[in-house]
């Protein structure tokens, strides 16, 4: 297993399978900045044979949980066929607008995906297409989501709460849930990236948040670096991404790897570490183990304990994968 200097495993590899996406959300991939952008072309993206070795050599040094993310996820082709190449005994999971989950639920759960963490940040059409800059519908999302539990996957909601958007979303979002076994949890919005121009007055914090929601019993975390502050409402759960006002950098075991395939330490990195070039030289799993085990055991992350004090050039979260 490797550490790095602060002690912390590299448990949990999350896969940018694509810096491509059908929404345009405004918190992530603002239209004004991503309509123009330079995509990534076919060559320049990580095979699916290229990401399986280095999913597989990355198994030795503590690896059990895998994410598959982007970019929208469910664009990339044949995404069934990788999840099934991938080793079964890691914990596979995806997260998605949900925009095609309807259409991929059973075909993701058949090929070994376990759970699926779907994005809905609203249930009334106005603040959906306003925050997602898009014309689909929150109900598109919500048969994806029930495509995805008839399938037979766990399912978590994930919902980005931003002042002035849809601080009504909190309410709404849990009481849709109600009586189902779909874990809602909220975020708030971060200061990923370098375009969508993130102010701490449109913050909504977990406390903040907290207060909109009768009858809230914190529950015991699961296991160490977990993400979401878990609480107990009756029978329902919901959770609390808590990243700008209760940093958990403490524990944090995630690793990234961008559809081009460099691997970064920490979600607000500058710059990724070039894992393609090796790859391409035909280096073998032990060699892309030795070359991951030396990035992370240098590995000092620990970007939003310290915010404030860090001035870097932020890569973009839809490239870098969430
Ligand atoms: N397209 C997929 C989706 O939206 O679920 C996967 C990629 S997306 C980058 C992963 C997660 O990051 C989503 O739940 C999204 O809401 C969240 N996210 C993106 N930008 C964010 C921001 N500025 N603050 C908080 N969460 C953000
Ligand atoms: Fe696309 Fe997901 Fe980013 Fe929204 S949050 S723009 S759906 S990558
Ligand atoms: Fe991990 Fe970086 Fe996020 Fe801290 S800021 S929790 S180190 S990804």
């Amino acid at each position: 297993m490797v550490k790095d200097l602060r002690n912390r495993p590299l448990r949990d590899l999350r896969i940018s399978l694509t810096d491509r996406c059908n929404m345009r959300c405004r918190y992530c991939m603002p239209r004004e900045h991503f309509d123009s952008h330079q995509f990534l072309e076919k060559k320049e993206i990580l095979s699916y044979e290229e990401l399986t070795l280095i999913v597989q050599s990355l198994i030795p040094l503590g690896l059990n949980k895998v994410r598959l993310t982007g970019g929208e996820p469910l664009l990339r082709k044949d995404v069934c066929a990788f999840i099934s190449m991938l080793p079964q005994e890691l914990d596979i999971a995806m997260t998605t607008n949900g925009i095609l989950l309807e259409k991929y639920a059973q075909e993701l759960a058949n090929a070994g995906l376990k759970r699926v963490t779907v994005s809905l940040d609203a249930l009334d059409i106005e603040t959906f297409q306003a925050m997602g800059d898009t014309n689909e519908k929150p109900e598109t999302v919500l048969r994806g989501i029930e495509a995805a539990r008839k399938a037979g996957l766990s399912v978590k909601v994930n919902t980005v709460i931003r002042a002035g958007y849809n601080e009504h979303s909190v309410e709404k979002v849990a009481e849709r849930f109600v009586g189902s076994d779909v874990i809602v949890r909220y975020i708030e919005f971060m200061d990923v990236g370098e375009t969508n121009s993130w102010d701490d007055q449109e913050v909504i914090t977990g406390e903040m948040m907290r207060r909109m929601l009768d009858g809230l019993k914190p529950v015991v975390q699961n296991h160490v670096g977990e993400v979401a502050n878990r609480y107990k409402r009756g029978m329902q759960e919901i959770g609390f991404i808590e990243s700008i006002s209760k940093p958990f950098c403490g524990d944090c075991n995630r690793a990234r790897i961008s559809a081009d395939g460099s691997l970064y330490t920490c979600l607000f990195a500058s710059k990724g570490n070039d894992l393609k070039s090796l790859l391409r030289m035909n280096a073998t799993t032990e060699q892309i183990s030795e070359a991951v085990r030396s990035i992370w055991s240098k590995r000092d992350d620990a970007y939003s304990q310290n915010r404030g004090d860090i001035e870097t050039e932020k890569v973009e979260m839809s490239f870098i994968g969430g």
